[in-house]
């Protein structure tokens, strides 16, 4: 008997579906790259058709994204709910829903183990043994998202940072 396999696309979060504002947008006192207000919440061209057009060719959706320093004073849990649901919220009006959403909070120097391209984050999931190896994708913007399709041994799918969503498979 053959167990039926489920295609699963891993999708990056900043700089991939979102803007991930830049060193020279970062103002005095914010933290680079954080996005921690509604304000800095903008959505990238394509990202609802893209991710709609996923789903309809069968993908479940994972985000995942690392976090650094989450939870922590330099990046307090609300600061990054507020544009995190709005971005959510935005996605399920449009019949888009993360089947799980995966984010490593540590800091480069915790050398954790679930920090992308570190594979911590997935190894122990348990739909990992009906995952789809060969049509499933990990979709984002950075050297490290290849690395990780690369340890996970699947697709990559590169987005410019910042640019548009477009996901050709
Ligand atoms: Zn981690």
């Amino acid at each position: 008997m053959s167990e039926q396999l489920t295609k699963y696309a891993f999708i990056d979060r900043d700089g991939t579906l979102i803007h991930e504002p830049t060193l020279k947008e970062t103002k005095p006192g914010d933290v680079p790259y954080q996005i921690d207000s509604l304000g800095k919440l903008k959505i990238l061209p394509g990202v609802i058709n893209g991710l709609q057009k996923l789903v309809a060719a069968g993908y479940r959706l994972v985000m995942i994204s690392n976090q650094d320093g989450l939870g922590a004073e330099i990046f307090p849990r609300p600061s990054f709910d507020s544009p995190q649901n709005k971005l959510l919220e935005i996605c399920e009006d449009s019949g888009i829903i993360f089947e799980m959403i995966l984010i490593c909070t540590h800091l480069p120097v915790d050398d954790c183990n679930c920090r992308k391209p570190k594979t911590g984050l997935v190894d122990n999931l348990p739909m990992m043994e009906n995952i789809d190896r060969v049509n499933s994708v990990v979709i984002g913007n950075s050297h490290t998202d290849k690395k990780f399709a690369e340890k996970l041994g699947l697709k990559f799918v590169e987005i410019k940072t910042n640019t548009t969503f477009k996901v050709i498979l």
